[in-house]
C-alpha cells in the first residue's frame, strides 16, 4: 500500500469513527507523525492531503525541515510531540508551530521567555500523564478527580502557566498506556476530556484542543472527544 492509499483508508476510518460518535470529521485535525521517515515520505503524505506534521526529536526534525519547507513552502504546520531537553528549547521555537508535549513548568518558563524575544507567542498543549506510567512524561494527572493532592497540584501548575505572557495554551495532550485493554485506554481518554471540561469551567478559560489517539487507538479517542489525533504507522507503515 502506498502512503496515499494509507491516508485514504485512514480518512475513511476517521469518518466512520466520527459517524459512530455523531461528530463532524472536520473537527478532527490529523497530525501525521513522521519520526524515522524520509523527506520523500513527508512530501508524499502532503501530496495526499496531509497539512500537519508531528516530530518527536529536535535533531531529526531540523535535518528534514529545510528540504521539506523548500519543497512545500509554508504549507505545513509542524507539531513537536516528544519530550524536549531545556537546552533545545530555542531550536524548538525556531522549527515548530505548536508544542504538544509541554511537560514542565521549567520548560514553560523558558519557552515563554524565548517566544517573547521573538515577539511571537508559542502555541502549546499541556501533556498530562493520565495513565501514571513512570515511563511517560507530563504533568501528573493519574486519578486527578479522586486524589485532592493531584488535583490541587494540577490547578496550581496551570495557574502558574497562565501567568506566562508568551504562551498560548491551546489545550491538553495525553498518551494511552502501552498494551492496555480497550476499557483502560478509553478511561484514560475520558479522564483527559473530563479534566479539560473541569479546567475550563472552574478557571473560565478556553482549551479548544484535546490531542489523544494514535494508530492503535484513535477511534477510541475520537469517541471520547479528541480534536487532534497523532498517527504514524497507519500512514507510513511500521517502524524499526
Ligand atoms: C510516535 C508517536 C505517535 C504516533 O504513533 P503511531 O503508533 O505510529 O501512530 C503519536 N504521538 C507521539 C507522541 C509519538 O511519539
Amino acid at each position: 500500500m502506498s502512503i496515499a492509499d494509507n491516508i485514504k483508508r485512514l480518512q475513511d476510518r476517521i469518518a466512520d469513527a466520527c459517524a459512530r460518535a455523531s461528530r463532524d470529521p472536520a473537527a478532527i485535525t490529523l497530525v501525521a507523525v513522521s519520526k524515522q521517515r524520509t523527506v520523500a515520505d513527508i512530501v508524499s503524505a502532503v501530496d495526499a492531503g496531509i497539512q500537519h506534521i508531528g516530530e518527536n526529536r529536535v535533531e531529526e526534525c531540523s535535518a528534514k525541515y529545510a528540504p521539506v519547507e523548500a519543497a512545500l513552502p509554508g504549507q505545513l504546520t509542524w507539531h513537536m510531540v516528544g519530550h524536549v531537553q531545556s537546552r533545545k528549547a530555542k531550536q524548538v521555537i525556531q522549527l515548530f508551530d505548536i508544542v504538544q508535549s509541554l511537560d514542565s513548568l521549567r520548560l514553560a518558563r523558558r519557552y515563554s521567555r524565548l517566544a517573547g524575544e521573538n515577539a511571537r507567542p508559542l502555541k502549546v498543549l499541556l501533556e498530562i500523564n493520565i495513565s501514571g506510567e513512570a515511563s511517560k512524561h507530563g504533568f501528573a494527572g493519574y486519578n486527578w478527580y479522586q486524589e485532592p493532592a493531584v488535583k490541587e497540584r494540577l490547578w496550581r501548575e496551570l495557574g502558574e502557566l497562565l501567568e506566562l505572557p508568551h504562551l498560548d495554551i491551546r489545550g491538553l495532550m495525553t498518551m494511552a498506556p502501552f498494551q492496555a485493554e480497550e476499557c483502560v485506554i478509553r478511561r484514560v481518554f475520558a479522564d483527559l476530556a473530563n479534566l479539560r471540561a473541569e479546567l475550563q469551567s472552574s478557571l473560565g478559560i478556553s482549551l479548544p484542543e484535546l490531542s489523544m489517539g494514535m494508530t492503535d487507538d484513535f477511534e477510541l479517542a475520537i469517541a471520547e472527544g479528541a480534536t487532534m489525533i497523532r498517527v504514524g504507522r497507519a500512514i507510513f507503515g511500521g517502524r524499526n
